[in-house]
């Protein structure tokens, strides 16, 4: 699966270390780099600053997105390489935004119309 991790606000690398997860198609729509979490959201995510619920943390409308951070993880395959990837876990305590808020932090949204795949 081709995932996407550019951050949704700047449209740079996010540099894992959010994700930003539709959790209606269970998809990385982008991410959300550590610059744009501390201008959108100043410390308050990091500190668990928000009302932990199962919708959207800045208003009463359901949560479309999830914004977990990604943890390292290093996977050994079969042939004993080790691997070094990146995961994430979506639980009752993860940060989520209703499609109308992340809109307004982000530049191309919402999800349904897929992002250009930048050209390398
Ligand atoms: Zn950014
Ligand atoms: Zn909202």
């Amino acid at each position: 699966m081709e995932e996407t991790t550019n951050c949704v606000v700047c449209g740079r690398d996010g540099g894992y270390h959010r994700a930003v997860v539709d959790v209606v198609d269970e998809r990385v729509v982008g991410a959300l780099c550590r610059e744009c979490e501390r201008e959108e959201f100043g410390r308050t995510l990091e500190r668990g600053f928000f009302e932990a619920r199962e919708g959207c943390i800045l208003c009463d409308r359901d949560g479309h997105v999830a914004i977990p951070i990604w943890r390292p993880v290093a996977r050994t395959t079969d042939d004993g390489a080790v691997l070094n990837e990146v995961t994430f876990a979506i639980d009752e305590a993860t940060v989520r935004l209703c499609d109308e808020h992340l809109a307004a932090i982000a530049e191309e949204f919402p999800a349904t119309r897929p992002r250009p795949v930048p050209s390398r």
